[in-house]
């Protein structure tokens, strides 16, 4: 298995085309008709803005058609026009000329830190490249016309190259070049063609006529592939165009039932950096920010500055929809070692989340002042989790009143009626959700650890695996119990926990009155598609005959097909 970074998401199984550049060495001569020669470099010119604008019509609406556009603009620019010519008036051929000026720019563009303008080297390499091929009369390799399920290789797929392709036929594509953000990666997801770019020595290990899979969306290229893995994959194939489809028809749409009752459809993220991913999948908000995240993998605890930048990066890039920032949700099976907890006997019932926090009071305000800072820039949320007493919530809001007097006292602006919810994943602050909501601006379940506390059976342990089951009729009488609490009390009720994505338990959530559904950003999309499927009456009748199961089999075979 070859690896590299899946660019466009999808599963292509074809044989593989290995695409070569064609041979653009010259040979290098002195000139003396420097008119002609400018003339002859003029005539290739106007012959390169002619074929790339062709080619731009041809892509007409795509990512494509603006980059080739934008490749006659710099080519046909004035200085860099002027650049060649001088050259020539100097007595270079036109290919020397022109390759001077390219590798110039490739240069300085090169050297820029950002992505955007490093980009513009592969573009001036691209123009380079096509306009030495006129000027040597090469004509162009034509991928116009490609079997079917081609997977094409090549060592980076240039904006000129995709003009040419025969789009239809090519299921994958794998290249030797490229980061998530090039050329490569924006063409090949306009074109929604799985691909697998920055493979090294690409060319060199397919063979060409091979059958391979490309798994886009894991960056993974199989080259030896049998029966099974094909079968394996031809399925994992129908589900990803199944979601495509449904992603198609739900982008943008509002999230309600089927008879027009509202809900709210957020995503849980780990770090500010899947952002981007949640505003990809259409997510209303974030509905859990896991913070513990920012403190892994690193050698002390992040400062407050750190925190704050991340908080609000996320505060701004989500343009006032609101964002819940869980606030660290430590031990259990979240290890951070430079914290020095000890080593406990029974870590899922020891001295973890809230717990920990509230007796580590300084790191924790530090994490709370980031947060109110960052509320300042943004909708934010916070909520707190594991918790199992009223003390608990108690404690953490007059952690937060203390520090808005200290923010008032610096004059540093914060959401001033910024939501202080609870997450109620244990089985305590289930029996007591009543006496909770009284404390709490929200409720987010987290069924993960609910399941587990409720059931007595670890998340993580196969042998008990058979109870971790949200459709146990404990769990689901739980879930009851606190989505009435809530609503009993008029708070917002949502879910955070890998239940709030289960489609077949969302007709009884629907009917117990959950508000808030968060889930991770791919199943954004699925969950309003699988809200939409139903009226709250007939989630109210699925309810009711899965509450009167007995067995979580039953409930379970029960809600795979549900009769109404
Ligand atoms: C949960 O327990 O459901 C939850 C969302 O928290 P985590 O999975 O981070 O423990
Ligand atoms: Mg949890």
């Amino acid at each position: 298995m070859l690896t590299g970074i899946g660019a466009s998401g999808g599963i292509g199984i074809g044989k593989v085309l290995i695409y070569r550049e064609p041979d653009i060495r010259y040979a290098d001569r002195a000139v003396s008709d420097t008119a002609a020669e400018k003339t002859r470099f003029a005539e290739a010119h106007k012959r390169f803005c002619a074929d790339t604008e062709r080619k731009a019509q041809s892509m007409a609406g795509t990512a494509a058609e603006e980059i080739l556009r934008g490749h006659i603009a710099m080519i046909s620019d004035p200085f860099m026009r002027s650049q060649i010519d001088e050259r020539i008036d100097g007595g270079a051929c036109a290919e020397k000329a022109l390759e001077e000026v390219c590798d110039m720019f490739i240069a300085i563009f090169s050297g820029a830190d950002d992505e955007l303008t490093r980009q513009r080297a592969a573009d001036v390499e691209d123009i380079k490249r096509h306009i030495l091929q006129v000027l040597l009369g090469i004509e162009e390799v034509d991928l116009g016309s490609l079997p079917a399920d081609t997977v094409l290789a090549v060592s980076e797929l240039t904006p000129s190259m995709t003009a040419a392709l025969d789009i239809k036929n090519i299921c994958g594509i794998v290249t030797e070049k490229g980061g998530k953000t090039s050329h490569s990666a924006i063409i090949s997801r306009a074109l929604r063609i799985p691909s697998v770019l920055s493979v090294e020595n690409a060319l060199a290990t397919l063979t060409d006529g091979c059958e391979v899979i490309v798994d886009g969306s894991a960056g993974e290229v199989y080259t030896e592939v049998d029966d099974a893995l094909r079968e394996k994959y031809r399925a994992l194939q129908k589900q990803y165009a199944e979601r495509e489809a449904l992603t198609a028809r739900y982008r943008g749409k509002a999230t309600a039932t089927a008879d027009g009752i509202s809900k709210e459809l957020f995503a849980n993220i780990g770090t500010h950096k899947d952002l981007e991913s949640v505003l990809e999948a259409d997510a209303e908000g974030i509905g859990l920010f896991r913070t513990e995240f920012l403190f892994m993998d690193r050698a002390a605890a992040p400062t407050e500055d750190e925190q704050f930048e991340a908080y609000k990066s996320v505060a701004v890039g989500m343009q006032g929809k609101e964002v819940i920032i869980r606030t660290l949700d430590v031990g259990g099976d979240k290890e951070i070692p430079y914290l020095g907890l000890k080593k406990e006997e029974n870590p899922f019932l020891g001295f973890r989340a809230v717990r920990y926090c509230l007796k580590h009071r300084e790191s924790y305000k530090t994490q709370l002042r980031a947060v109110l800072r960052a509320s300042a820039f943004g909708n934010l949320s916070v909520m707190i989790p594991l918790v199992t007493c009223v003390e608990e919530v108690r404690e953490v809001k007059a952690l937060i009143d203390e520090i808005k007097c200290e923010l008032d006292g610096s004059g540093i602006p914060y959401k001033r009626d910024i939501k202080v919810g609870v997450m109620i994943e244990t089985p305590a602050a289930c029996m007591i959700a009543d006496l909770l909501a009284k404390e709490a601006d929200f409720f987010s379940i987290g069924t993960n650890d609910l399941i587990g506390y409720t059931m007595a059976a670890d998340r993580g342990n196969a042998d008990v695996g058979y109870l971790y089951t949200v459709y146990q009729p404990a769990v689901l009488r739980a879930l009851k119990h606190i989505i009435s609490c809530a609503s009993a009390a008029k708070i917002r009720c949502g879910m955070c926990g890998e239940a709030a994505a289960d489609e077949k338990l969302l007709p009884l959530l629907v009917s117990f009155g959950l508000d808030e559904f968060s889930v991770s950003p791919v199943s954004v999309l699925g969950v309003r598609a699988a809200l939409a499927a139903r009226t709250k009456a007939e989630c109210d009748r699925i309810a009711e005959k899965a509450l009167a199961l007995t067995t979580a089999k039953e409930v379970e075979d029960y809600l795979k097909n549900p009769e109404i």
